[in-house]
């Protein structure tokens, strides 16, 4: 049965999906997929990430500086995201957030992260706290990423002067089930992402029994967080520093097993997600 399909977060742009873009960008479509939500990390991506959605309808740009870049910005980041954001109207801010797996746990010889300054975390909260404030003047949603740092997001989003007034996405969603709520309170929407389907993460599949109806969203974070061998309808070969590459059109089945532990059937779910990723991404886009 094929329903359609929202991605509500990955990076299509990324250069390990270049060597098969050509087909990618013809198999999405073909599978279903209505809109995805293409997320810029640097400086040096945003106008990729721009120039994919020029080419394709059916992409939503998002444009911001991913933690992992902040220690490495330009004195000019900021002028750039503004002018950036101005020009192309329907582009949202992110991926954007906080990441204390970085500092603390990340591998020195980590090769994802080699010739990244690895900022501390007060430097990336200034940095998180300043493009919260940019979405919030241009009136658009903010996509996050949160690693290992859930309390330091929590208050800083409480303590913010101005939130996204559509809302913002909590992109994967893997904290505590115990701050869903205040989250959503503040304006949160959660995607799930397939990974979770890992027998190892039982925990964060189970938070999302939590997640309020109208706040869910689906995700695969394409070419990261690649979902267990057995739910692989789409497989790429794996990247140069031998990680498993995940391809975006597994976005089919991070549905199917949603739906399946939900126990919720395939059009209900697929028709809440379409509803919930207008409600979050509107007015940049019109629903079909
Ligand atoms: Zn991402």
């Amino acid at each position: 049965m094929s329903v359609p399909l929202y991605d509500a977060h990955n990076h299509l742009h990324d250069e390990w999906l270049a060597p098969h873009w050509e087909k990618i960008s013809l198999q999405l479509p073909a599978l279903g997929l209505r809109l995805a939500i293409v997320n810029g990390t640097n400086e040096a991506d945003w106008p990729r990430v721009l120039e994919f959605s020029r080419q394709h309808a059916w992409i939503l740009p998002s444009l911001g500086l991913h933690p992992w870049h902040v220690g490495n910005r330009s004195p000019s980041w900021i002028a750039t995201l503004s002018s950036a954001l101005d020009a192309a109207p329907s582009a949202a801010v992110g991926e954007i957030g906080l990441d204390r797996w970085m500092t603390d746990r990340a591998r020195p010889d980590d090769p994802r992260l080699v010739g990244l300054r690895r900022a501390p975390l007060e430097e990336q909260r200034d940095v998180f706290s300043t493009q919260l404030a940019l979405a919030s003047a241009h009136v658009c949603p903010a996509t996050i990423h949160c690693l290992g740092a859930w309390g330091a997001l929590h208050d800083t989003l409480r303590s913010a002067p101005a939130l996204p007034t559509c809302g913002f996405l909590l992109h994967a969603y893997g904290g505590p089930a115990e701050l869903i709520k205040s989250f959503a309170d503040l304006g949160a929407y959660f995607s799930f992402n397939g990974y979770f389907l890992d027998a190892r993460r039982a925990r964060q599949l189970d938070t999302f029994r939590h997640v309020p109806p109208d706040r869910l969203l689906i995700e695969t974070d394409a070419p990261a967080m690649p979902l267990p061998s057995l739910w692989r309808t789409h497989k790429l070969p794996p990247s140069p520093e031998g990680f498993a590459i995940n391809h975006p059109g597994n976005i089919e089945a991070t549905y199917t097993g949603l739906a399946a532990f939900l126990g919720e059937s395939l059009p209900s779910l697929a028709t809440r997600i379409e509803k919930n990723t207008f409600r979050l991404f509107d007015p940049r886009i019109s629903p079909p």
